[in-house]
Formats: structure tokens, sequence, C-alpha cells
């Protein structure tokens, strides 16, 4: 906005020096004058009552509505460790193919690495009508610095209006990097993504004040609009191989002896890390348990179901279950085809982590527990009766199949 007296209408009464929220008006020879330090508020323009302020409003500079032109479509990026894509990129490209529909574009996968070209049917097989291969030795393994590099610079070339990671190690890494180089927002682990119908522009929404409530960030004025999605929060398309796309090869300028980081061995973690991400069967166990020393039944019928044990954050905290095995929004975000939950109460953060479960079984002594209101199944019950009970049918049915 902008001020100018008219000095002819301006009789000195002064109300506009007393509204001035910076004191950045006097009354100078009968008339008001705007010192250096006025902000152009139009606080005085209100104030005066001889309407002799004009308060211009400035239109929004066009440079701003000129840098949103010209992006246009969604882009995941293809995580892919020795030659296999990590399930999250397949779960965003199936995710992306809605919210290109609804936004009527492409959708097109990024795929980086060395020898990776033969992944693209994959890509199309997801949705992807387009891929963006950077293929080269110097992208053989996950660098920060040169994938930063390369994803910028195609960026700017192509122009999406959309980009997708996965929330896994390398996507929160190098995520936030590429916002940062290319002046744009990120929102990390977002729950839903959706097209604003009259504005088209990106919700992305994820919890906020500690899980409290669902907050849904637009990024406005600045592009691509980024997001990153953890592996398991949206589910998966069925593929179709008879589906088939465009490989777009790209150069960029990263050359080996520009980047800093050099790998000299990769070593695979061979401890009992435990792979609740990936289980058909979850049983998890909260609070209701009542100690470490019960814990073993959840284990039990996670074993006879030929699934892995998981555990809420309160049981976790109390130091009965190994953090490794807590299900939830500061845990691992699981969506098996069963999930039990024993002596859980189903708090919105533990729900953020299994909400999408195809099929939730609660047992739970208070029939008002909010993990009712979710679960398919509900049986109200002692879990140290129950759950013992339904190990052994688990047994005797398997004995028998
Ligand atoms: C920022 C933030 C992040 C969080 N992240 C997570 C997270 O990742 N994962 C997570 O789980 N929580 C998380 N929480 C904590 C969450 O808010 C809840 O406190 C927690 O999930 C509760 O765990 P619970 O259900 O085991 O315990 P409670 O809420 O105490 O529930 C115990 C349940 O057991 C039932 N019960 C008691 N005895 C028995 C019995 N003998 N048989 C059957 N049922 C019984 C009770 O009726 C009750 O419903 C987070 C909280 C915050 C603020």
């Amino acid at each position: 906005m902008s001020v100018k007296i008219l000095d002819n209408l301006c009789n000195g009464c002064g109300a506009c020096v007393d509204k001035c929220p910076f004191g950045a008006v006097e009354i100078v020879a009968g008339i008001a004058k705007f010192k250096d330090n006025c902000t152009g508020c139009g606080a005085c323009g209100k104030a005066c009552p001889n309407n002799a302020i004009e308060v211009t409003r400035k239109a929004k500079p066009k440079t701003s509505e000129n840098k949103l032109d010209g992006y246009k479509g969604v882009w995941v990026f293809i995580e892919q460790r020795n030659g296999k894509i990590d399930t999250v990129a397949l779960e965003l490209l199936s995710e992306g193919r809605k919210l290109a529909n609804d936004l009527e574009v492409e959708l097109a996968g990024v795929l980086l690495g060395e020898n990776v070209g033969h992944l693209a049917k994959e890509c199309f097989a997801y949705g992807a009508e387009k891929v963006y291969l950077i293929d080269a030795p110097v992208f053989k393994d996950y660098r920060t610095d040169s994938y930063t590099t390369a994803i910028c610079e195609i960026i700017n070339i192509y122009k999406p209006e959309i980009v997708l990671f996965g929330a896994t190690n390398n996507g929160r890494d190098f995520a936030a990097r590429i916002g940062v180089r290319i002046t744009t927002g990120l929102t990390a682990d977002c729950t839903q993504l959706d097209i604003d119908p009259v504005t088209r522009l990106l919700r992305q929404t994820r919890p906020a004040f500690g899980g409290n409530v669902m907050a849904t960030i637009l990024c406005q004025n600045h592009r691509p609009q980024m997001a990153t999605v953890r592996p398991k929060v949206m589910k998966m398309a069925e593929p179709d191989y008879t589906r088939t796309g465009e490989i777009i090869p790209c150069q960029t300028s990263v050359k080996e002896e520009d980047v800093t980081t050099k790998i000299m061995d990769i070593v695979k973690n061979l401890g009992n890390s435990v792979n609740l991400q990936d289980a058909e069967i979850v049983v998890s166990g909260g609070r209701g348990i009542g100690g470490p020393e019960h814990y073993h039944l959840i284990m039990e019928l996670a074993e006879a179901l030929g699934g892995v044990a998981g555990a809420s954050r309160v049981a976790v905290d109390s130091g009965w279950v190994p953090h490794e095995r807590q299900v939830g929004q500061t845990g691992k975000t699981v969506s098996p085809k069963l999930y039990v939950a024993c002596g859980i109460s189903g708090a919105i953060q533990h729900q953020a982590g299994m909400k999408t479960s195809e099929i939730i079984v609660a047992i739970n002594t208070d029939p008002e527990a909010p993990i009712f209101s979710i679960a398919t199944y509900g049986i109200v019950g002692d879990l140290h009766k129950v759950v013992p009970l339904l190990t052994q049918k688990v047994k005797e049915l398997k004995a028998t199949a």
C-alpha cells in the first residue's frame, strides 16, 4: 500500500498522528506530513475524518504470478537401491496418478542411478507416463550432493508443479536441500495429498502440534510444491504391465571429481532388526499388557499368525519393548493385511501409524476405547485371557490345515 496527503483537504486535526502505530505522522505548518519510517500501512487513512489521506493498494507485482507460470506436471522421485525400486516410490506413483488425473497433467518418475533404465517399465506400470532418466556411474550410489544437484538441474529445466519424495533416510536428507536450492517449500511426512479443485493447489495434510490436529499446508507462491510421505501411508495401486511411456534421458553437470563424498564401502546391517513395515500381519501390545513380563503373549500370537510383534509408545517409553517395534507417528507406519491391537486405547498418534491396515482387530477391556471406532472386529475383554486363547486356536487350526 502507499499513502499520500491531499493538502487541500487536510486541516491538521492530528487524528492520523494518534492512530499511526509507528509514530510516523506529524503536523507541520497545519498539515500532516509522513516521516521516513512510514510503512504505508494505511491506519492514518482510516482515522482521517476529512478523507485527506489517499491510500492506494499496490497491484501484486506481475513477476510473482509469472514465477508460477510454466510449471506443469506431477513428479515422483524413484528411489532405488541395487536396481530395485523402493516400495514407497510405487506408493507415491499410485498417489501421484490420482493427483495428475485431478489436474489433467502428466505423471512422471525421476530415476537416478547407474544402469537403471530397465526400471522405467515398472514406473509406467504404476501410472507414470514419462520417466526422466539420469543414468551415469556418478549416480550409482546415493550421495547427497550429487543427487541434489542433478534433481535441481532437471527441475529448473522441466519445471514440474508438484514433486513427491518418500520420507526415507535419503528422501528426508535431500528433499529439504532441493527446496532451499530452488527456493520453494517442503511439507514433510504428509498423510494425505489432494488437489483443491478451485485453486489447483496441492493440499498437503500432516499431523501438527504433537499430532493433536491435522494441518493442511499450501505452497502458494513458489514452485514446485514439494512433499515427503512416509512408507505405507499411501495405498499402492495394482500395476498394469501393459502400460508404456516415454523415457527422457537427461544430462547433468555433475562430475565425480566435484562430489565431495566418496563411498569406500557399503556394510549391510545384519542385525536382527524388525521389519514391521513390510509385515502382512502385525500384533501390537500397549499399556494394557501390564508390564514387560507379559509381552511374550503378544510375541506368541504374532508368531502363531506368522506376523511381527509391535507396540504402542507407552509400552516403548515404559521400557517394556524396544523402540524399533513402536507403531505410530513417532514410530513405524504399517499397513498390513491384519493388525491386532491388544490393550491399546487408539490415540490419534497411534492411529497415524496403523489406520490404513486392511483388517483391524482390537482387544480392550474398555468398550469406549477409541480403537474400536476404527476396528473391523472388536473384542471387549482382558487381553491376558483373550490373547492366549487366540494363540491356541490359531495353532490348532494350523495343525489341522
Ligand atoms: C508427539 C507425540 C507423538 C506420539 N507418537 C506415538 C506413536 O508413535 N505411537 C503411539 O502408540 N503413541 C504415540 N504417542 C502417544 C499417544 O498419544 C498415546 O499416549 C499412546 O498411544 C497410548 O498408548 P496405549 O494405548 O498403550 O496406552 P493407553 O492410552 O493408556 O491405553 C491402554 C489401553 O489398554 C486398555 N487395557 C488396560 N488393561 C487391559 C487389559 N488387561 N486387557 C485389554 N485392554 C486393557 C485400556 O482400556 C486402554 O484403552 C505420541 C504422543 C505424542 C504427543
